[in-house]
């Protein structure tokens, strides 16, 4: 057995969630906490906290800890500055120099979607694949870009960040982001619950979804399945602009797969059908045949990439 341990965290608005791994990256106890304080500060201490008591319990005690990676929402540079996680309410915010203050190992970042995309590779759907394009479909659109087993980092924190590909410039509706026709406002979870807001406003065509009192994308592809005409353009709307927004990315990365992760993901291979759909009639020929796999790690993947990172430094 190996001797060492490395921790990994994803930080979210919600929740911040843990993992004790071995240095071979085996798991060894997985927990989470209510992310009661969000100051830069608060949370590094929780996770100073969490770790040694996760240490103890485990009889962990006293072993080297390789390293500690943490996954935040928002954008990182490759530096691990923070130059904006709205949910966490921290803007410029270098979370690794911080970090030197609570812990004497070395500490790796990365946006948390980045972070996913590195455990999906490693230890999920991705296993063995050198390059791949991971995609997170939740409330938001986020994503991460393999190449030659490393993460791109990029140069401004921008890398992965699909969500706000433009994808519709007649949109009158704004995004999060401030601009209006970004990819997430079709591709996510809330951007599929707006669509149908909007739809079902402006048609009398009859449809399972006009009875429900809320519409969320999970009750669209159920209503797919069920051949409900009015969800079915949903999801061909969905798989336009996602479909699309991956031949381009394919025209930069030509990864070996796409991986779709995130809460929608568990819509299945209905979801991968409008997806498989336009972005084959949609991508340059070299690229066209590229597979799609769902997700497996589901809400796992971000301390599985947040341990990867540590490995890939220091193992
Ligand atoms: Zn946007």
């Amino acid at each position: 057995m190996s001797k060492k341990t490395i921790i990994g965290v994803d930080v979210g608005g919600t929740f911040v969630k843990f993992g004790l791994f071995l240095e071979d990256g085996s798991l060894l106890e997985k927990w989470q906490a209510a992310t009661d304080q969000t100051e830069p500060d608060a949370v590094l201490r929780r996770i100073k906290q969490e770790s040694e008591r996760a240490m103890q319990k485990s009889g962990m005690t006293g072993r080297e800890v390789l390293g500690i990676g943490i996954g935040v929402p928002g954008s990182v540079d490759g530096h691990g500055m923070v130059i904006s996680a709205p949910n966490l309410g921290w803007s410029m915010v270098n979370i690794e120099k911080l970090a030197k203050e609570y812990f004497c190992v070395p500490v790796s970042v990365a946006n948390d979607a980045n972070a996913a995309a590195l455990g999906e590779q490693f230890f999920g759907s991705g296993e063995g694949c050198d390059s791949m394009v991971f995609v997170t479909l939740g409330t938001g659109v986020g994503g991460g870009v393999i190449v030659n087993g490393r993460l791109l980092a990029g140069a401004f924190g921008g890398a992965g960040e699909i969500g706000h590909m433009l994808m519709n410039e007649q949109e009158t509706r704004a995004c999060t982001c401030g601009k209006c026709g970004c990819l997430e406002q079709y591709a996510s979870a809330r951007g599929i619950a707006e669509m149908a807001k909007e739809k079902l406003a402006s048609t009398n065509q009859k449809t399972i979804l006009r009875s429900l009192d809320v519409i969320t994308a999970k009750e669209v592809f159920d209503a797919i399945r069920e051949k409900d005409s009015v969800a079915v353009e949903l999801g061909e709307m969905f798989g336009k602009m996602l479909g699309r927004a991956l031949s381009y990315m394919a025209s930069a990365a030509d990864p070996q797969m796409f991986v779709i992760g995130g809460g929608m993901s568990a819509a299945g291979d209905v979801l991968l059908e409008y997806v498989e759909k336009y972005y084959r009639q949609y991508a340059f020929a070299p690229s066209k045949r590229t597979p799609f796999l769902l997700a497996r790690l589901g809400n796992d993947a971000g301390i599985f990439g947040a341990a990867r990172m540590v490995q890939l430094e220091h193992v």
